[in-house]
């Protein structure tokens, strides 16, 4: 992706891009250092996998590292992630051990050397252990990718120890924010337009996608693209899509890979088929990693797209269909609503009913879909693409370095 940051001037306009060199620069020659769980899966190596290269563009030199763990240490880490989004957990003596002993291991062998170190969700947090004492250049901030609404209390009581020792956290919405000694920013995440999931397509790449996978592309289609995660509600979705096919005659798509820090994908995608049955028109369909023009074609060829989450942090896979200009029908959890103001930018729902009430109201009346999916575009656009998220992070980073100045971000 060499040399792309002045393409991103034809979709947000040129003093956006301008505003994030001259940001840049002022940063100087300090170095920003990611470290979080996964290379691949999930939204939050989403977001690095594009984000890293156009900071080194931009001449912030970053780069991104990656905590090692074993089998134990990501089943405790998705149990924690779980009881943040208000599961029911029960954790043992053992768990916490597993957890105290892979962050001793990692604080033993990474090498952290960043200026501004940037630790994204628990699974590194222990990290901040490294932090050399009296060393007020470096600068640490955590970031918090997750639906923290209601965390359980015990998770919560072990994870601020934690976020009181860095320079500043970073929540993705309001509702997440929390009674902390230390500076909180709220930045909500973002898509790249330019990547291989959101770039345009031609009618040939989507065809032939919808092809290689024996979709037929007369038949409306509803989709769900995630990781098998319970959370994400995927038997929920199979429920919907058969109130809906009740009455108008569609397809199911539900996509989606693992992460290598989440251990439970397996199990939901066997539930997932079971649910799904002998059913032709539903299309369960384990995606390998950088399967992005794959997902690109799949949200452009629906008719609905649905993220039907019970806790949702952000929900990048939201942006990304409403940026295609797809109508969205997503759970009113986590960062949902700030994506969709329901009947405007799509429809909110709060069951299986009223997801299937909204999925049925799209496909009766395409007039509906597409003003939802204009007026999307427009919203993702205007706060959801990723110039913007650099320009709050870097305003953050700068902000760590001059604490006197108010900085609004
Ligand atoms: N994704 C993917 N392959 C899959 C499933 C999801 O590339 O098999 C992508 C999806 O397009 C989105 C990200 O992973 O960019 C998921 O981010 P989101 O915030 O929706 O959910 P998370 O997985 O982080 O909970």
């Amino acid at each position: 992706m060499a040399g792309i940051i002045r393409k991103y001037t034809d979709i947000v306009g040129e003093s956006v891009i301008e505003e994030l060199f001259i940001l840049a620069e002022r940063f100087g020659d300090r170095t920003v250092q990611n470290v979080n769980s996964t290379a691949v899966g999930g939204g939050v190596a989403e977001i690095l996998n594009r984000m890293v290269p156009l900071l080194n563009e931009l001449g912030v030199s970053t780069t991104w590292d990656v905590i090692k763990g074993g089998e134990r240490f990501f089943e405790v880490t998705k149990k924690m992630h779980n009881a943040l989004h208000a599961c029911q957990v029960e954790f043992t003596p053992e768990d916490w051990d597993v957890f105290a002993e892979t962050t001793e291991a990692n604080v033993e062998t990474m090498d952290i050397t960043g200026d501004v170190v940037f630790i994204h969700d628990s699974q590194p947090i222990g990290l901040i252990k490294k932090r050399r004492e009296n060393d007020n250049d470096s600068k640490w901030v955590w970031r918090c990718h997750v639906d923290f609404s209601s965390p359980d209390p015990v998770v919560w009581k072990f994870l601020k120890k934690f976020i009181e020792k860095y320079d500043a956290s970073v929540f993705s919405a309001p509702q997440f924010s929390k009674p902390l000694k230390t500076r909180q920013a709220l930045i909500s995440p973002s898509i790249d337009p330019l990547s291989p999931k959101n770039r345009e397509l031609k009618d040939s790449e989507i065809s032939g996608v919808l092809e290689r996978f024996n979709i037929d592309p007369e038949l409306p289609i509803i989709t769900q693209i995630s990781r098998f995660d319970y959370l994400k509600d995927p038997v929920g979705v199979v429920e919907v899509y058969r109130i809906v096919k009740k009455s108008v005659d569609c397809q199911l798509i539900l996509a989606g890979g693992g992460a290598t820090d989440d251990p439970e994908g397996e199990a939901v995608l066997a539930h997932v088929r079971e649910a799904a049955g002998d059913d032709p028109h539903i299309h369960v369909l384990l995606l390998p990693p950088a399967s992005d023009i794959e997902i690109n074609a799949l949200q452009r060829a629906s008719a609905v797209v649905l993220q039907k989450s019970l806790r949702e942090g952000f929900g990048l896979t939201v942006a990304e269909a409403l940026w295609k200009s797809r109508p969205v029908v997503a759970s009113a959890v986590g960062g949902i609503p700030l994506q969709i103001a329901h009947e405007y930018s799509g429809l909110l729902s709060y069951t299986i009913e009223g997801t299937a009430f909204w999925v049925k109201q799209i496909l009766q009346n395409p007039e509906l879909g597409e003003k939802l999916g204009r007026n999307g575009r427009e919203h993702i656009r205007n706060n959801f693409l990723i110039t913007r998220h650099i320009r709050e992070y870097l305003l953050l980073f700068h902000s760590l370095y001059h604490e006197e100045d108010v900085v609004h971000l």
